[in-house]
């Protein structure tokens, strides 16, 4: 079976660690290495390049370090893993047998209010954007602000030239009035990469079933983020378990074309029991079985939906 992981942040977390030859078969200190992708079977994965605000002022730099990491990967393991540029990409690389490497930029700070760079990241790979992280920016403000106003000027531009170039809209991290704003703007399906259902857990990071609907009618994709702290109120309880109650919530409200996965391994410093890393995911399928979904649903959940989604999107 197929596995989309729509969020990790392992390539921010080993710029943070290591200058220098990178081992990407074994990475001690990350969730994520290429030795446990192979051993949980995950087959497309979307890498961030997340900026830690500390870094605002030299966000462009940043990213482009991040960028050249994952040409890294690739160049160094092209047996492995390939960049996913077309839609058709995904096929090929699964025909190879390789895993589909997608990148995306989480956050608009790196643009620094300039279309013209957005242009420069897509000609780089880059396939999806989220406008915001928590804070305010030239594009948008984050869920992090105290009241969150809508989309920029210049944020409505880059939602506009992302449709025409085919990258796929993240609306993860934004605040509530920029998520109406691009629902309203966008042609295309959107998706959430890494939310879970704010109904089960009361968190400013979390979509709520208006929200959830939303992403739904707009035949976008929600995945479902391993956070302890966005899965449960108390967060010691967090557990696969609570993994598939999100994923049982979603699709009672959204249906089943809504749900995908968005593990934010290596961007969060604890996990659920039962998913301590990317060799764990396959138990979700297990505990799908479990509870009653048939494979053709828990296909979609697995990959199938989050497929659909960047494959109608990119060109
Ligand atoms: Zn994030």
């Amino acid at each position: 079976m197929e596995i989309f992981d729509a969020h990790i942040d392992t390539l921010s977390k080993i710029h943070l660690r290591q200058t220098g030859e990178v081992n990407f078969e074994s990475l001690d200190f990350c969730h994520v290495d290429l030795k446990r992708m192979r051993q949980g079977g995950i087959t497309a994965q979307v890498f961030a390049i997340f900026i830690h605000p500390r870094f605002k002022n030299i966000a462009l730099e940043q990213a482009l370090s991040m960028v050249e990491l994952l040409w890294q990967l690739i160049d160094t393991h092209q047996d492995a893993i390939g960049l996913v540029k077309t839609a058709a990409d995904f096929d090929k690389l699964k025909k190879e047998n390789k895993i589909s490497a997608i990148l995306s930029l989480e956050g608009g700070e790196a643009l620094q209010g300039n279309i013209g760079l957005l242009r420069i990241f897509y000609e780089l790979g880059v396939r999806a954007l989220s406008l915001t992280w928590n804070h305010r920016n030239e594009l948008a403000d984050g869920v992090g602000e105290k009241e969150p106003g809508g989309l920029s000027d210049r944020g409505k531009e880059v939602i506009s030239e992302m449709d025409r170039l085919g990258m796929v809209i993240d609306v993860s991290h934004l605040g509530e009035k920029g998520f109406w704003d691009i629902i309203s703007l966008s042609k295309n399906p959107i998706i959430a990469s890494h939310s879970n259902a704010k109904a089960l857990c009361n968190h400013r990071r979390n979509l709520t079933d208006e929200q959830i609907k939303a992403i739904a009618d707009s035949g976008g994709v929600i995945g479902v983020n391993f956070l302890p702290e966005f899965l449960v109120d108390q967060r010691k309880n967090a557990t696969i378990e609570t993994v598939l109650d999100h994923i049982t919530y979603l699709i009672n409200i959204g249906g089943i074309d809504v749900v995908g996965l968005g593990s934010d391994f290596d961007g969060i410093d604890s996990t659920p029991q039962g998913l301590e890393d990317c060799a764990k995911v396959p138990a979700i399928i297990h505990g799908l079985e479990q509870r009653g979904f048939s494979g053709n649903v828990i296909e979609k959940i697995m990959a199938g939906n989050m497929l659909r989604v960047f494959k109608s999107v990119l060109k």
